[in-house]
């Protein structure tokens, strides 16, 4: 139970990595609130964890609206009355080079995969502050380090999100706050699915050519980001300030050929 008597708020928490770590909090005695724009989504989340034993709670928000979110921590509170770690996992892909993106969509990204980062965090943060206590996970990705083709919007905001974490930590360190960030490489989930059959003529082969730059030779899957976020909720990571947490196997340190 290394989760025990804790409350973590997970956004994006109705598919993927966000359910797969609401799953995996809550078998370590967590009670989660799970955030997600799509209501069915989120509470099927909820409803699995009960099915398992465990607390969870439904909280509908768009991560990227202030009214929104601002009434989901305010209901998080009167719940749960605490907060102990945020994990700002909701998130959205943006496919095309510089050139090929529209103004909105490049607005889109920025707004969810940033703002959805910033608001949340904005809004649990007084409440650790005044407990001197507090932990906050923020969802990058690997494309934060390494170029990959056709992705400029998303990696903008993925590398924002990484720079955006050293930069919280230094200003809540002292509150007793961590902030850290999960650099997954490639998971299959709902995201990838859809950024496969969007992205690619043949999908088929471009899943062959990102499973081949993997060391792993395989994607990830969501119970391994999951497990990630699960050391960097515990006090098992307490060591670990404003740091990125790597689950990508081996895409930004090693070299298959
Ligand atoms: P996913 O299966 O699509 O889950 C993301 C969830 O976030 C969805 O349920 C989505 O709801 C929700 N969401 C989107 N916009 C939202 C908003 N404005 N407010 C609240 N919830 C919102 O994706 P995933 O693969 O698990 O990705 C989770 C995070 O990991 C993302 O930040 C992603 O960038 C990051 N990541 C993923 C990978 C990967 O390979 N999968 C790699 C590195 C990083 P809707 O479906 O209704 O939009």
């Amino acid at each position: 139970m290394r989760l025990q008597d804790k409350t973590a708020l997970i956004t994006g928490a109705g598919s993927g990595i966000g359910r797969a770590a609401a799953e995996r909090f809550a078998k370590e005695g967590a009670t989660v609130i799970v955030n997600d724009l799509d209501e069915s989504k989120g509470r099927e989340t909820v409803e699995r964890i009960a099915s398992s034993g465990g607390n969870a709670l439904f909280l509908q928000a768009d991560v990227t609206d202030a009214d929104s979110v601002q009434t989901m921590i305010r209901e998080a509170l009167k719940a749960c009355s605490k907060i102990d770690v945020l994990f700002n996992n909701a998130g959205i892909s943006g496919v095309g080079a510089i050139h090929e993106i529209e103004p909105e969509d490049w607005d889109r990204v920025v707004r969810v995969n940033l703002r959805g980062v910033f608001l949340p965090s904005k809004y649990v943060l007084p409440h650790m502050m005044q407990r001197m206590s507090g932990n906050v996970i923020n969802m990058s990705s690997c494309i934060a380090e390494i170029g990959l083709a056709r992705r400029a919007s998303y990696s903008a905001t993925k590398g924002a999100v990484l720079a955006l974490t050293k930069s919280m930590q230094v200003d809540y360190a002292p509150y007793g706050i961590r902030v850290n960030a999960l650099l997954p490489g490639t998971i299959l989930t709902p995201f990838v699915e859809q950024y496969l059959r969007n992205s690619y003529e043949d999908p088929e082969a471009a899943l062959a050519a990102i499973k081949s730059r993997q060391l792993s030779g395989d994607l990830g899957k969501p119970e391994d980001v999951a497990n990630a976020a699960l050391f960097l909720a515990s006090d098992e990571s307490k060591f670990m300030m404003g740091s990125p947490l790597y689950v990508d196997g081996g895409v930004v340190f090693g070299k298959n050929a």
